[in-house]
């Protein structure tokens, strides 16, 4: 008898070889095609912004990873409701230069009705279950209040 479960990212149904695999290697039960698109997207993105993603997914909601957004790449797009999360490293808060930009991309972010979260990478290395229960709590509220 085959087992099936489900694909984290595009929930298509992947056998229980596959999601061996994937938990083994990935850290995720993630379909083939979706191990490929994560290979690609590593190139761009850290472990701290897969591993949020993966959270949030985990808890039911469907973000985009790594999504450009006209102007620049955003690490996690909520569509609805207007939400960027932005998961920063040491880099962000030592350099003069990293925190303008910071500054300048939340400015058109909010331009565009976008409201910016930075989370530090330490609080998803640490505090991954408490932070995404922040999260969860935020996406719910501003989706309520706002759309
Ligand atoms: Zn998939």
């Amino acid at each position: 008898m085959r087992i099936y479960m489900r694909c984290l990212n595009c929930h298509n149904s992947i056998d229980g070889n596959v999601y061996v695999y994937s938990r083994e290697n990935y850290g995720y039960n993630i379909c083939m095609r979706c191990q490929r698109w994560l290979d690609s997207q590593m190139e761009f993105t850290t472990p701290e912004v897969v591993n949020l993603y993966f959270a949030l997914k985990n808890r039911g909601f469907e973000p985009d990873m790594e999504k450009f957004d006209g102007h620049k790449h955003v690490d996690i797009v909520f569509e609805r409701p207007k939400l960027h999360i932005e998961v920063d490293g040491i880099q962000h808060n030592q350099s003069t230069r990293q925190a303008l930009s910071d500054l300048k991309r939340t400015f058109y972010s909010m331009q565009g009705g976008f409201l910016t979260i930075r989370i530090p990478n330490i609080l998803v290395r640490n505090e991954l279950t408490e932070t995404v229960n922040y999260l969860v709590e935020l996406i719910l509220e501003r989706y309520y209040k706002h759309m």
